[in-house]
């Protein structure tokens, strides 16, 4: 199995988009041989290319919600998907899938989302079948003025969830209840609590409830306070540390800009 998560930014937030201090380009997931980009935000063609990583090669793209470290790149990193736009006479090739949110659709222009050949409006709790693979929009607690979700991929040996931008929930638990790897997206540190975000020491309880735990846990989406020139220092080892010692989780990594992590030795 070659599945592989790549790290085109462990960044989140508005000092990040502004410094690129932690880049801010997504994860590109790489999964039976497809090749998905999730969350592109600004600088996402950018790090694909700097990680050699081939833009060319990504056929399913998905952007969780309309904040721009999410979906400010959707549109270049859809036009490089494919080596060519059109044929001789301008016949547009169609090639891709794209999954998001119904106001994201409408920030896109016809011409990039005319390049596809299927667009999927997805809410919280749907579910849409990609080549075999089930994928389900799981809850978040973000913006109340943005739709969203977290996405969950149930293929045939193991299970991968990203929580994007949410807070903890009654049911948070529940949401990732079979997952293998979960991917969440940690802004602060310790108990350094934001209305519309997870800090190290809500989460914990909330992890430990995952039933059966999980096998691995990717911390992400580092905020201003977690590591950038405002914060005191880069809290991201000691709250690896804490995650190791207060779960139940065997296996606790911090996403680093252009860290590749292969998927088998994230199994049990
Ligand atoms: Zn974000
Ligand atoms: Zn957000």
């Amino acid at each position: 199995m070659d599945d592989e998560l790549v790290i085109l930014g462990s960044g989140g937030g508005r000092h990040h988009i502004r410094t690129q201090y932690r880049a801010t380009g997504g994860i590109i997931y790489k999964f039976n041989d497809i090749q998905s980009h999730i969350d592109p935000g600004p600088g996402a063609i950018v790090k694909i290319n700097q990680y050699q990583e081939d833009p060319i090669k990504t056929e399913l793209f998905i952007a969780s919600h309309a904040h721009v470290d999410h979906y400010n790149d959707l549109s270049a990193i859809i036009e490089s998907s494919r080596e060519n736009l059109h044929d001789r006479k301008y016949n547009y090739y169609k090639k891709g899938t794209l999954i998001t949110t119904n106001e994201i659709l409408r920030y896109i222009s016809d011409y990039h989302l005319n390049m596809l050949e299927e667009v999927v409006n997805f809410k919280q709790g749907d579910i849409f079948n990609y080549k075999g693979v089930e994928i389900k929009a799981t809850k978040v607690v973000h913006s109340p003025k943005n739709e969203g979700f977290g996405i969950k991929f149930k293929l045939k040996n193991y299970s991968l969830a990203f929580t994007s931008d949410t807070m903890v929930y009654d049911g948070f638990s529940e949401e990732f209840s079979g997952v293998n790897i979960l991917v969440l997206n940690l802004l602060r540190p310790n108990s350094i609590v934001c209305k519309r975000h997870l800090c190290t020491d809500e989460v914990i309880p909330y992890l430990n409830k995952i039933i059966p735990p999980l096998d691995s846990l990717i911390i992400t989406h580092f905020g201003s306070y977690m590591d950038s020139p405002r914060s005191t220092k880069n809290y991201v080892p000691s709250q690896v540390k804490k995650l190791q010692v207060h779960t139940n989780i065997k296996n606790v990594i911090a996403a680093e800009d252009g860290l590749k992590i292969n998927i088998r030795e994230l199994l049990k």
